[in-house]
């Protein structure tokens, strides 16, 4: 497998995030925009990802943690992927309150120059919607979004994919928990690249593993 590839691939991802950010800085939100730093309450969820987010998040966890870091992240994705087995993406939504991503640590996303689309188009217009939310664990409970920057993100990710696509690979969605579960399969350095080979080459990233 090229470098080229794999840094044409970061590129790529990197490019489209910065757009994102890009924009939402030059939109002129009514409401603002509720969401600041350090709030967590839509991290209590399992999101979904695409092949290129998730190939990209899995470099950036090779290049920012140690191996204990990665051996216990390993442990972790593997100890909540065995309880989402079996469960469906509406099971796992209805009982998102209780099931807080791999990568909320301390209080903060662990991952955040990496953290996919649905992270980033997500935005909150009224924190008491989010928390009013969690405190109910109502997965039901509606919370407004700003449905411009959703659009923006949905495009952008919809973009990447159509790119995948006609070069003839895998293009689709996976929960990211499972996605990383198949990057650290034989451990970090290993998965990773086996998973990138494959991609690179149109073999399967996320359907190598047919059920969940
Ligand atoms: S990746 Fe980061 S921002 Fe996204 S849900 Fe997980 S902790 Fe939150």
């Amino acid at each position: 497998m090229s470098d080229r590839r794999i840094q044409a691939l970061r590129e790529v991802v990197h490019e489209s995030y910065a757009i994102f950010d890009t924009v939402l800085d030059e939109l002129d939100l009514d409401p603002p925009i509720a969401c600041k730093s350090g709030c967590i309450h839509c991290c209590y969820n399992q999101v979904a990802l695409t092949e290129p987010e998730a190939l990209v998040l899995g470099l950036h966890l090779l290049e920012t943690r140690d191996s204990k870091r990665l051996d216990d992240l390993s442990a972790k994705t593997e100890a909540l992927v065995g309880s989402l087995n079996g469960k469906s993406w509406q099971d796992i939504g209805m009982a998102r309150h209780r099931l807080p991503c791999l990568f909320l640590e301390n209080g903060n996303c662990s991952v955040y120059p990496a953290r996919p689309w649905a992270c980033r188009g997500w935005n909150s217009v009224d924190v008491n919607m989010c928390l009013e939310s969690n405190l109910s664990e109502n997965a039901l409970t509606l919370i407004e979004n700003h449905p411009v920057t959703r659009l923006v993100a949905d495009s952008l990710q919809k973009g990447v994919l159509r790119g995948a696509s006609d070069l003839g690979l895998e293009a689709g969605y996976l929960l990211m928990s499972r996605a990383v579960s198949l990057l650290l399969e034989g451990g970090a350095e290993k998965g990773v690249r086996n998973c990138m080979e494959d991609w690179l080459l149109g073999r399967p990233f996320f359907a190598r593993k047919k059920s969940w």
